[in-house]
């Protein structure tokens, strides 16, 4: 496996290759990124894995610095699966110019919404880099986790919107054994916090379950906001949207996604669960 440090390397090394698949990811690998990597080697033989914590992703008052960091790791478990290259670039190389005079790509309608009025600026962040990634790395494929949906589908329509000639695949969330949804954040949990936080999955099932007899979305987010609470939770937004675009639900729509993100202490943790609407014709 080749760790490639600078975007002049895996240049070089990419002119010598043909079909790429590319797995962005920004490290402190756990086996949810690595059945990213295992969807992506089940496409193509030639998987690059990018490591980088995205600064232009962090908000002023979050966790970039603590943000934990195990390439060592990290490289030894994606050499095991057979990765062909891991891309490991500094901060002054994918933004030679500064953060402030970086050219920024918006994707509107979906970026202000739900994590982004949260976390203002987040998904023009996520947006540049993974922008930045496809054009540095050129990949034919990339695998995203659905884990963080919101995410996955402003990354499908930038895709989409800049005619960018890459395949985005998205790859189910993978769970604890209590259901909580596999994040580097975990790792900031105590283990009672641990227990605990396995609630947020509990209360998208519940509401999915509720979901086939209501489609009163105001009550059921209201009553899952007050489980998530009742479980030691503060609650961001809980909120049941259209699958596709993230706008408000209707009962019309074809399929939902349940989103949800809410505080541990002071770990925020998001997930989400998709539900077909059964009576939609
Ligand atoms: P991150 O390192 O947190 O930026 O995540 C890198 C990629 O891994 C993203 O596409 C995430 O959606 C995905 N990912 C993170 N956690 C999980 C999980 N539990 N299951 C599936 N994919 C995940």
């Amino acid at each position: 496996m080749r760790v490639l440090k600078s975007l002049a390397e895996l240049r070089k090394w990419r002119q010598q290759q043909s079909e790429v698949a590319l797995v962005p990811t920004m490290g402190n690998l756990h086996d949810g990124h690595l059945h990213l990597v295992k969807t992506a080697l089940e496409r193509c033989d030639n998987v690059v894995v990018s490591i980088f914590v995205n600064p232009m992703q962090f908000g002023a008052n979050e966790d970039l610095d603590s943000y934990p960091r195990t390439l060592e790791a990290d490289c030894q478990a994606l050499d095991a699966l057979g990765v062909s290259a891991v891309f490991t670039p500094q901060v002054s190389d994918v933004y030679p110019r500064g953060l402030d005079k970086q050219t920024r790509i918006e994707v509107p309608g979906i970026s202000d919404i739900l994590c982004g009025a949260s976390r203002p600026g987040h998904f023009t962040g996520v947006a540049t880099i993974v922008c930045k990634l496809f054009n540095m790395v050129q990949p034919q494929l990339a695998v995203f986790g659905e884990k963080d949906y919101q995410q996955l589908q402003v990354i499908r329509l930038m895709t989409q919107d800049l005619s960018l000639p890459v395949e985005v695949l998205g790859a189910p969330t993978q769970r604890e054994t209590s259901g909580l949804a596999m994040s580097s954040r975990n790792g900031y949990l105590s283990p009672e916090q641990k227990q605990q936080a396995a609630a947020l999955y509990r209360t998208l099932q519940k509401t999915k379950v509720e979901l086939s007899v209501s489609t009163n979305f105001s009550e059921l987010e209201k009553a899952a906001e007050e489980d998530l609470s009742q479980a030691g939770f503060v609650p961001d937004y809980f909120s049941i949207r259209n699958a596709k675009d993230l706008q408000e639900a209707t009962a019309e729509d074809p399929e939902w996604v349940v989103l949800a993100a809410a505080f541990m202490g002071k770990t925020r943790l998001i997930d989400n669960l998709r539900v077909s609407n059964t009576s939609a014709r």
